[in-house]
């Protein structure tokens, strides 16, 4: 049994690696403030024994005195863009710089290992297709989507000082869109918006053409690389790409949640984004030679298991 803190861990990914662990006999303490994330995504563990739930802001220091850690994912910050490009713009970049530092000077105390959850969004409009590790990305520094870009991309560097310079025992990995139970209906992103859309019978909103592409990873797949990477020999830091590399057109996306879904919702174009990146494709290379990791599940599974969730969480918001 290790005890594994999780900062994020309300959050749409870190409630479903909160769940994977404790139900691997871990104890688990979860770190999250609850801007983005919810209880709801935590209920069934609340009560276990195993489980503590601390609300915190991880912008602020924080000290664990009663017990030693020995892992520490960092997956606290608003991921969606609609929730980093309003009002937490600000407090994105700072929970991604802040949350670094505190969260690195806590594994530094507890000499624990510390994985940071970086994003394909480190690559910007990414030049190079599909996207390898050793790509240094097309950022747009000023634009709207810097603020996590910029972020991440601070707190990877600080986790590899923090590596030369303090010796601390870092993992990096770069987490490509990813879906599945637990993500919050209103969280605007286009999984979770086309599905929900579809189920209220409601038009399917896609923005700019839809020619835009993004590669999908199910939820079950992105938790295994993690703890896969959690565990992998000291010597390997990463940066890895975890993605599914399937790629898939945003038009494509639509059509194939309105064949499933089967309602009376028709496509509608909005206006597309600033700086929303035309492709995305993970090269999964080193993930798999480094991690022996590899997805299993495919977008049309995905999205099946997907849709069972979202039926269930909107019927009881009693939004269908
Ligand atoms: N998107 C869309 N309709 C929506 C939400 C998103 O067409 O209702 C598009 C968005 O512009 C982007 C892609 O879907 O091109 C993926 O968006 P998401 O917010 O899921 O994540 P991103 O990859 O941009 O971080």
């Amino acid at each position: 049994m290790k005890t594994i803190l999780i900062t994020g861990g309300t959050g749409f990914l870190g409630s479903n690696l909160c769940t994977r662990l404790i139900n691997e006999g871990n104890r688990v303490i979860c770190v999250d403030n609850n801007y983005t994330g919810r209880m709801q995504n935590v209920s069934e563990i609340i009560n276990h024994p195993n489980f503590r739930f601390i609300e915190h802001d991880i912008c602020e220091p924080l000290s664990i005195s009663d017990e030693k850690i020995d892992q520490i994912y960092n997956m606290a910050c608003p991921a969606s863009p609609p929730a980093y490009q309003g009002s937490y713009a600000i407090k994105t970049t700072k929970t991604c710089v802040f949350g670094a530092i505190n969260m690195l000077e806590l594994a530094k105390k507890h000499k624990a290992r510390i994985l940071q959850t970086s994003t394909s969004e480190v690559y910007g409009e990414p030049l190079v297709h599909p996207q390898v590790e050793s790509y240094r990305g097309n950022v747009n520094p000023d634009g709207i989507r810097a603020c996590y870009d910029e972020g991440k991309r601070c707190a990877e560097s600080l986790f590899f000082d923090y590596h030369r310079h303090e010796g601390v025992d870092i993992k990096v990995i770069r987490i490509f869109n990813t879906y599945g139970p637990k993500m919050d209906p209103k969280d605007g992103r286009v999984v979770s918006n086309f599905i929900c859309q579809a189920l209220k019978g409601e038009d399917i909103t896609i923005y700019g053409d839809g020619s835009q592409t993004r590669s999908f990873c199910y939820v079950d797949d992105l938790i295994e690389a993690m703890v896969r990477m959690m565990n992998s020999p000291a010597d390997f830091t990463g940066p890895v790409n975890t993605g599914n590399p399937g790629e898939f057109t945003v038009k494509e996306l639509a059509e194939k949640v309105i064949a499933k879904i089967k309602g009376p919702s028709k496509i509608v174009y909005k206006p597309l984004p600033k700086d929303d990146p035309t492709q995305r494709r993970p090269d999964i290379t080193l993930a798999k030679t480094k991690l022996g990791w590899e997805p299993s599940i495919q977008l049309d599974e995905g999205l099946n298991k997907t849709i069972e969730y979202f039926k269930t969480e909107l019927r009881r918001l009693k939004e269908i």
